[in-house]
């Protein structure tokens, strides 16, 4: 997923080029066809990729052992439109690092089940804070708790609002509670299977060029 930003009346960053023109679908195209498919492909639009968490728990099934990407972000407010919050480079040649800001958020990204919609399960990313983060490794690296995706193993995530800062609130469920507790059923080992073969490995959020970071800094230091 790539993400375009412009900046109010200044200019945009320039969109990759095409990689190749794209096909008209013939009809022998089936691949994209009938409701597996549409769930699928509706599950990939962007505004479904991410985990979603409100007061009310979600049950999840964590499909990683461990993140597959973790990253720091800066959060510039000057973007306009598209994320302000931009992946830094995670090391000395950072642009806006250079420049004296700050990256103000931590993600650790993992592939995980929502069980949302306990008929429909979706492969979602999910995003954690260092704070969750870090009790996900402790349960992770004990013996008796972790790994992460061990079959049995279920959690529920929610948010509060305390004062000006949100907080997560993560439990253990084992499966065997998992109907009785929260209604959800447990997911069979085919449906596990399919979702740990459909999982994201690539960072979902992508790095700035080096062009479009100049620009934007250029932007910053404009101001
Ligand atoms: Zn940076």
């Amino acid at each position: 997923m790539s993400e375009q930003r412009t900046f109010g009346r200044r200019r945009g960053i320039p969109s990759a080029p095409a990689q190749e023109a794209p096909k008209a679908p013939t009809e022998s195209d089936s691949g994209t066809g009938g409701w597996g498919s549409m769930d699928k492909l509706a599950s990939q639009a962007s505004g479904d990729l991410y985990l979603k968490i409100s007061e009310d728990p979600t049950v999840i099934k964590v499909i990683d052992a461990d993140p597959f990407d973790n990253y720091v972000a800066h959060w510039v407010e000057e973007i306009k439109e598209g994320s302000k919050s931009v992946r830094c480079w995670g090391n000395d040649d950072c642009p806006l690092c250079g420049i004296g800001d700050k990256p103000k958020k931590f993600s650790a990204c993992f592939n995980v089940v929502s069980c949302e919609d306990p008929d429909n399960p979706e492969l979602r990313v999910w995003e954690a804070g260092v704070k969750i983060a870090r009790q996900l490794k402790d349960i992770a690296l004990d013996d008796r708790r972790g790994p992460l995706n061990r079959d049995d193993l279920y959690f529920t995530i929610s948010k509060s609002q305390k004062a000006k800062a949100v907080e997560y609130h993560l439990e253990r469920i084992r499966a065997r509670d998992l109907e009785e507790e929260t209604g959800v059923r447990p997911l069979s080992a085919d449906e596990i299977a399919e979702f740990t073969a459909d999982r994201r490995t690539e960072p979902v959020k992508e790095l700035l060029d080096s062009g479009e970071m100049s620009q934007l800094v250029k932007m910053l230091l404009d101001d």
